[in-house]
């Protein structure tokens, strides 16, 4: 376990109050912004002033003072330099990765990755010169493995969807720093459980979508990086985030700011419950993976990357073996016991289910979905933490008693 507490390094980081002292910040909605010197505006330019220098601010497809201040927010929580918001996490992905590789280049990748990362990868980067090799997470040598003499990124999910598998990440950082590569970690399943910038990431990008946000209302996206990388990002002349535009709007980032507040505490409740629920699951002998089970392959990596008090997240799977089991047991939870919805996406104060196979995972070949340990009949949770946990394990019981996962 580690000590840092991101809760504690996000409350210590200079507090935005609104213009009139509103306790909130306000709202700078402005697409543009006016100097008070002609000879500001060549500076802002040409990079010597900015936000951070003299607060100054140009254009906001460029920088926005509300979004920036998420920002802020954002790399205090993740201990980098500084961060970039964008309008989703594929948009913070691919404008990572774009940055960092060119045509030509090559990207070693944990195969274990969100759909639409995978499609990314697999799919399109190829039509632009850029090439993947896909590896099992938790095989660190079969990164190494895999380096050419023109990889650029290693690619990882701290926890891999939907299957929990989780990424050695300082291993990998101690690879990547070797071979001069950069280490770009996709951490939307566990913000503030796990710190992968502190563990030795370059790169840390989020789906704000998911935890961060927490009320399935937004698509956003971050990435939290060092300055410098921030500053590529933004270039007015090759900056991937400056020019393939995925702005996130200032309201979107005023919504993201008041719910980080208690993003530590929604965190430990989705754990708490994810614990319970996946302890019950597997008195009963239900075939469950959870990170805090003692019987997960790589309890003991995970509880070294925690930061202490977080628990062990809240997305937990129960293989039921075929499609038609999945789809049973997701209808007798939604529509009998109202334990959840049969919805993709995650981190919601609601359960959100869904048969990952049949839906988030659905861009990945059936053959390569065998590969990565998928089965078709895996149902992934991000268990909420609405209604009270004990009526949340008698409904689970009943419904898996019903579709006949218990053998007895
Ligand atoms: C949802 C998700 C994404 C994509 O994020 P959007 O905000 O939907 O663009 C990327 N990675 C992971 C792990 C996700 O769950």
């Amino acid at each position: 376990m580690n000590n840092f507490n991101p809760e504690q390094s996000l409350c210590e980081t200079r507090r935005e109050f609104g213009e009139h002292g509103g306790v909130t910040p306000s709202i700078s909605r402005s697409s543009t912004f006016t100097v008070m010197d002609p000879e500001t505006m060549p500076e802002i330019f040409g990079g010597i002033r900015g936000p951070e220098q003299g607060g100054c601010f140009l254009y906001s497809r460029h920088f926005n003072p509300t979004v920036d201040i998420l920002a802020r927010y954002l790399s205090a929580m993740e201990d980098t330099e500084y961060a970039v918001c964008t309008a989703s996490g594929m948009s913070a992905i691919s404008c990572a990765l774009l940055q960092l590789c060119r045509n030509g280049d090559h990207i070693v990748s944990s195969d274990t990755i969100y759909g639409g990362t995978h499609a990314l990868l697999n799919d399109l980067l190829p039509q632009l010169g850029i090439s993947t090799t896909f590896v099992d997470p938790t095989d660190t040598a079969a990164f190494e493995k895999a380096i050419t003499k023109n990889t650029k990124v290693l690619y990882t999910e701290t926890v891999g969807n939907p299957t929990l598998k989780i990424a050695d990440i300082p291993a990998l950082s101690k690879l990547a720093k070797a071979k001069n590569l950069s280490l770009v970690v996709d951490n939307t399943f566990t913000p503030m459980m796990i710190s992968p910038s502190r563990l030795g990431a370059d790169v840390v990008v989020y789906s704000m979508t998911k935890y961060i946000n927490g009320a399935s209302d937004l698509v956003a996206g971050a990435i939290c990086t060092t300055k410098a990388m921030v500053h590529q990002l933004m270039d007015l002349h090759t900056g991937r985030v400056m020019l393939l535009g995925p702005t996130m709007d200032p309201r979107m980032a005023y919504d993201i700011i008041q719910r980080l507040p208690h993003l530590a505490l929604r965190m430990r409740e989705h754990s708490r419950r994810g614990l319970a629920i996946s302890r019950r699951l597997e008195e009963l002998g239900i075939p469950v993976t959870y990170p805090g089970l003692e019987s997960f392959a790589q309890h003991s990596l995970a509880t070294d990357l925690i930061n202490k008090g977080y628990g062990y997240g809240g997305m937990f799977t129960i293989d039921c073996g075929t499609r038609d089991r999945a789809d049973d047991l997701l209808d007798e939870l939604q529509n009998k016991e109202d334990f959840g919805y049969i919805a993709v996406s995650l981190g919601y104060f609601d359960t959100l289910m869904s048969c990952s196979g049949a839906s988030t995972s659905s861009e990945i070949s059936q053959e390569d979905q065998q590969k990565m340990g998928l089965s078709p009949g895996l149902v992934r949770f991000s268990i909420g933490y609405t209604g009270s946990l004990e009526k949340r394990i008698e409904q689970m019981e009943r419904a898996i008693r019903t579709v006949g996962l218990l053998k007895k």
